[in-house]
């Protein structure tokens, strides 16, 4: 019933004529497209969202809930987007075999450009899920404070070291402290932690992930040793921005955030969903333009997945290709840039690791946390935490890497400027 009601949809925008297809702009144009973001210019935004819809059409890849249905369907109208709809859901129909070779190409030219910034490497982040408890409340997000079934749990800072150890044993250079805002680790508490991390790991590198602060505390914690902050900007769209959280949480204030962050002098994370709820082509080009213009030195990208405690949970998971696109993408334009293959995308696909880094990708964040911890860490349903995304199985990741022509790296991986 909710499948077909999907396809009803796009028969319903396919009737509407007048619609833009591959012929409109052809493989050449595309070809030109491709250029400008090698050049690391913005092509214009009509056809940046063209070439996005031609590489990986938008498409809801399961079943659309009824409610979720009408709701977009409000959303393009107020935002004067059907058109764009129309043009994905032809270009999805019609060109599916232009669409691949397109890609590939994409993919191709951001590995060529990623290959000369790093060679083969690829880095290795460990990260440690230091709490899951915390007072904001995204809608997408499976440990947010109206979820009343979270299992909540606090890593102490004597655990924390503990994973410190236990990954520097294993060859990790970067420990990412990343947690819910739980009230629990103030300043004072998380400086005296980067501290005892400098202290004992002088030679690693600490990326902390614990959302919003005020510029104060943030340039508290840098002087305190952390050398990168991951705070992801979700959307460069206010719009969308307020459909995905509640009132209070403002895109205003994540904006400022990320500029704090980078007048502190950390290496910045920015990043965002692929597929999220109400997500439309035209919220990607201004992410796109966001990240051209902020020139954060990493990038996380990865695909929606719904977390069934959410008001998001009958919405269907960020389509894969779509992600990739948007890596490789993104390669093209901030060549030096951190990206990871996110955990999000080894969840979607089997192989979905793999195929970030052959999308652009050169960093990968394995998890050093408990396992009790990881279990309880669920941001959306059936996380990886095991296998290949388990810091204890880097032996298996390196022969899967090695699978595909890269090899781990022992090194910090720092975000460094080009030279040329
Ligand atoms: S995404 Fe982050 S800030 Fe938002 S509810 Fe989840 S843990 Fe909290």
């Amino acid at each position: 019933m909710r499948l077909s009601h999907g396809i009803h949809r796009t028969e319903k925008i396919l009737s509407k004529g007048s619609l833009p297809t591959m012929n409109t702009m052809d493989y050449q144009h595309y070809q030109a497209v491709l250029d400008t973001l090698e050049r690391r210019e913005l092509p214009s935004a009509g056809d940046l969202a063209a070439f996005i819809n031609a590489c990986a059409p938008q498409a809801f890849s399961g079943p659309v809930p009824e409610q979720a249905g009408d709701l977009e369907a409000q959303y393009l109208e107020e935002a004067e987007l059907r058109d764009n709809a129309a043009q994905t859901a032809a270009i999805t129909l019609l060109n599916a075999g232009d669409s691949s070779a397109l890609r590939e190409e994409l993919f191709a030219r951001a590995r060529r450009v990623a290959r000369r910034h790093f060679g083969t490497k690829i880095y290795l982040r460990g990260l440690i899920e230091i709490s899951n408890i915390c007072r904001q409340d995204c809608r997408y997000c499976g440990i947010r404070r109206s979820n009343a079934d979270a299992s909540r749990y606090r890593l102490s800072p004597e655990e924390i070291l503990g994973c410190c150890e236990h990954g520097y044993g294993l060859g990790f250079r970067t420990f990412v402290l990343q947690g819910g805002e739980d009230p629990w680790f103030t300043d004072e508490r998380l400086a005296e932690l980067l501290r005892g991390i400098k202290a004992r790991w002088p030679d690693c590198a600490v990326t902390l992930s614990v959302g919003e602060k005020e510029e104060a505390s943030y340039r508290l914690l840098r002087d305190a040793g952390a050398d990168r902050f991951l705070l992801r900007h979700e959307t460069a769209d206010p719009v969308h921005y307020a459909k995905l959280h509640p009132p209070h949480q403002s895109w205003e204030k994540r904006m400022a955030c990320l500029r704090s962050l980078k007048a502190c002098g950390y290496q910045t994370g920015a990043g965002f969903m692929v597929g999220s709820p109400w997500q439309t082509t035209a919220c990607l080009v201004k992410d796109v333009a966001f990240l051209h213009e902020f020139r954060p030195e990493m990038v996380g990208i990865g695909p929606f997945i719904p977390h069934t405690r959410t008001p998001f949970a009958d919405f269907p998971s960020g389509n894969v290709e779509r992600t990739l696109t948007m890596v490789a993408i993104t390669r093209l334009l901030l060549p030096p840039a951190m990206l990871p293959s996110t955990t999000a995308l080894g969840t979607a696909a089997e192989d979905g690791r793999e195929r970030g880094i052959l999308a652009g990708a050169n960093v990968l964040m394995p998890n050093l946390s408990p396992k009790s911890a990881r279990l309880r860490y669920t941001l959306y349903n059936n996380k990886r935490s095991e296998g290949a995304e388990c810091a204890d199985n880097i032996e298996a990741l390196r022969r899967r890497l090695q699978a595909i022509g890269y090899d781990i790296v022992v090194d910090r991986g720092d975000f460094r400027k080009e030279q040329d």
